[in-house]
């Protein structure tokens, strides 16, 4: 076998070729005989395949024997032959074979090609996926297989997804959700951002012309809602003092805010909202997510991001004494101070803001405006402030985990001039949420990472 695969690389190289080019060169002589073997174990499976039926275990009735099937492995095309089977309890027409081997009804990919294109496509669009799956595997797929494939996946995942979100709804399902959750003896403290963005989509697909000719807008921006989940224990800092979370929980959709509550709720569930004795929600002021960790997640202590905070005091300084002045960072230094190192900071911060308002000269009307607006900012979250007692228990003060969640995302789905079609992004999602929450191993079950 060494020999002849020797013999078989060596000529396709020339006298220069380094070691690269022997591994290429390998790779591309074994394909054919990889071809073959797998050919001839997939047709050995599949004779051995009893006729049972996929859903309810029974006996089928044979519809017809030997059936030819195509696939494209990742050695290039296969083919082999099963039978095709009916079952009379389910009224529904199967081949065992198939399910057994991993395959789908119709689409030709096997099942490592089905993970080679969703592993690609979550990388890159699916122009360039196509010349990294040539140069990685030495196959050659078309990007639009490559973008199907991944969408027929990330569907997939999206099923599972739906599955985890309607456990929410029982509480028998919120108990399932609850027991997969792998906790630590000791108390520990569960940590919820929350944050949003937006992706751009653009529908009715080949008519772009005529209705462009038509003055019609094709884009459309969809909020994106976003959170991640860990525990407070799982949160440390690399020896450069930049802080790295070791694992957590991901949900990004754009199926709307109820879907997403049900998605987070599930998410937290599995990494131990039940089993936490503090629950922690840090994110911005926005009032959606106030109101999500008000229905779902009762209890919960929540945190306005400190950065967020400290934006507002700014834009007042900005205001009141000209941005960027010496008057401006003089007056806003204390009340950054106080924030951070009083209890009741926001209080403080209020009062000083009250008192401005009676004692400070040449005040116009839009100023006084913009101070009572900020007056009703920390009246409406001081109880949200609490930054000395969070930073003395080592809690987290603001939303950078979410912050950098959502940049993640927006790598791989806002690249420049890139749309999205409504169905596909959150397959998309889901898939690429699915591998951020390591559970490959659900839709490719031969995943041994
Ligand atoms: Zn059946």
């Amino acid at each position: 076998m060494v020999c002849w695969l020797t013999e078989k690389a060596s000529a396709m190289l020339t006298e220069s070729a380094d070691m690269g080019a022997m591994e290429k060169a390998l790779v591309q002589a074994s394909l054919a005989p990889c071809r073959k073997a797998l050919e001839r174990m997939a047709q050995e499976k599949a004779k051995r395949q009893e006729m049972l039926c996929p859903k309810c275990n029974k006996h089928m009735n044979i519809e017809s024997y030997g059936r030819a099937r195509k696939v494209t492995s990742s050695f290039g095309d296969i083919r082999f032959a099963r039978d095709y089977g009916y079952c009379v309890k389910c009224a529904d027409y199967v081949y065992p074979a198939d399910i057994m081997l991993g395959l789908h009804t119709r689409a030709p990919a096997s099942p490592r090609v089905q993970e080679i294109c969703a592993l690609t496509a979550l990388r890159a669009p699916a122009g360039q996926a196509q010349s990294d799956v040539m140069r990685l595997t030495g196959i050659k797929l078309d990007a639009s297989s490559i973008h199907r494939e991944a969408i027929r996946q990330g569907e997939r995942a999206l099923v599972l997804r739906d599955a985890d979100e309607k456990l929410t709804q029982t509480s028998v399902g919120i108990q399932e959700l609850s027991s997969r959750a792998v906790v630590p003896d000791s108390p520990f403290t569960l940590v919820i951002e929350i944050d949003a963005w937006n992706i751009r989509e653009r529908d009715h697909w080949g008519h772009t012309k005529s209705l462009l000719k038509a003055g019609k807008d094709l884009e459309r921006w969809h909020w994106v809602y976003t959170g991640t989940v860990f525990r407070l224990d799982q949160r440390g800092t690399t020896e450069s003092g930049r802080p790295v979370i070791t694992q957590r929980g991901y949900v990004a959709t754009r199926k709307g805010i109820d879907s997403f509550q049900r998605q987070l709720y599930a998410e937290a569930l599995q990494r131990g909202l039940k089993q936490a004795e503090l629950v922690l929600i840090i994110a911005d002021g926005a009032i959606w997510i106030w109101n999500i960790a008000d229905d779902r997640f009762k209890g919960a202590m929540q945190r306005v991001d400190l950065h967020h905070v400290q934006g507002h005091l700014w834009k007042l300084a900005g205001e009141i004494y000209g941005s960027g002045t010496i008057e401006a960072r003089e007056w806003v230094k204390p009340l950054l101070s106080w924030l951070e190192r009083r209890k009741d900071g926001a209080l403080d911060v209020i009062s000083n803001l009250k008192d401005m308002k009676l004692t400070h000269k040449n005040i116009t009307a839009e100023q006084q405006d913009e101070i009572d607006r900020q007056i009703g900012y920390f009246e409406g979250h001081k109880h949200r402030m609490d930054y000395k007692t969070g930073k003395a228990l080592g809690q987290p003060v603001g939303s950078g985990a979410i912050e950098s969640t959502c940049s993640q995302y927006q790598r791989r789905f806002k690249l420049t001039g890139q749309f999205w079609s409504l169905e596909g992004d959150e397959a998309f999602l889901a898939l690429s949420t699915l591998h951020r929450n390591e559970r490959w191993k659900q839709l490719f079950p031969s995943d041994s990472a």
